[in-house]
């Protein structure tokens, strides 16, 4: 698992790259220059881990594109310390950039193989979110709620209510909804009952899975 100097000046063009496409928030930009991607991929791919493109993971998954990453990311607006639950862990590029936010991070995965290989992955490079789950993202994760934060990294047929649920109050929810393509969407718990809504155009992510295999 070599970082060097050639890949982190990939990263920093990386960088260039997402601000140039909108992205602002420094903490977000500085956890992309931080980590290494490279490591997360498969050994074939990993020429390309910093452009700015999904690529595939084991259990035919991906691992979203860095744009997607630090959009939904910024949308949630982490502060240190922050209870996040990241719906999805995959590669487990996303529970890293939310570790180097300061964020206490829980995150559930449906897929036995990926589950237990970035379990094992994160803590090599160092990374210790809170709680990682093998199981089904739909219901959340209630022993740890409420939480400040909710990331779902793949696409959504329908907002999973235990999500909505799971919300502190100002709580954020940031959710791709749709079939084959997902609009991005943020939910914010104004109150036990209120939510608001936001939608911010469309991405295309790997489905959220309702029956385990
Ligand atoms: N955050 C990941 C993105 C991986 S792609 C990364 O940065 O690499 C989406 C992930 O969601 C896949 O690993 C897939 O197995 C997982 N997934 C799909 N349906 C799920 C469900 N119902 N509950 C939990 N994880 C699910």
């Amino acid at each position: 698992m070599k970082d060097t100097l050639r890949h982190a000046g990939k990263r920093k063009q990386l960088v260039d790259v997402l601000i140039h496409k909108g992205i602002k928030d420094k903490t977000v930009l500085s956890a992309i220059n931080k980590i290494p991607r490279h490591l997360f991929m498969d050994s074939g791919f990993e020429d390309h881990a910093y452009q700015d493109k999904a690529f595939p993971i084991a259990a035919d998954q991906t691992i979203s594109q860095p744009y997607t990453v630090a959009f939904q990311t910024e949308l949630l607006q982490i502060e240190r310390g922050a209870n996040i639950l990241e719906i999805g862990t995959g590669s487990g590029y996303q529970t890293a950039v939310l570790c180097e936010l300061g964020a206490k991070v829980y995150s559930i995965e449906r897929q036995k193989e990926l589950f237990k290989k970035t379990k094992l992955f994160l803590s090599k490079l160092g990374y210790r979110p809170r709680h990682l789950s093998f199981g089904d993202g739909y219901k959340g994760l209630e022993e740890h709620a409420p939480y400040d934060g909710v990331i779902v990294t793949a696409g959504a047929p329908y907002v999973p209510k235990p999500l909505l649920g799971q919300l502190k109050i100002n709580g954020r929810l940031v959710i791709p909804i749709g079939d084959d393509v997902q609009v991005m969407t943020l939910f914010i718990r104004k109150s036990e009952t209120k939510f608001e809504k936001h939608e911010f155009g469309e991405f295309r992510f790997v489905p959220l899975l309702e029956d385990k295999n």
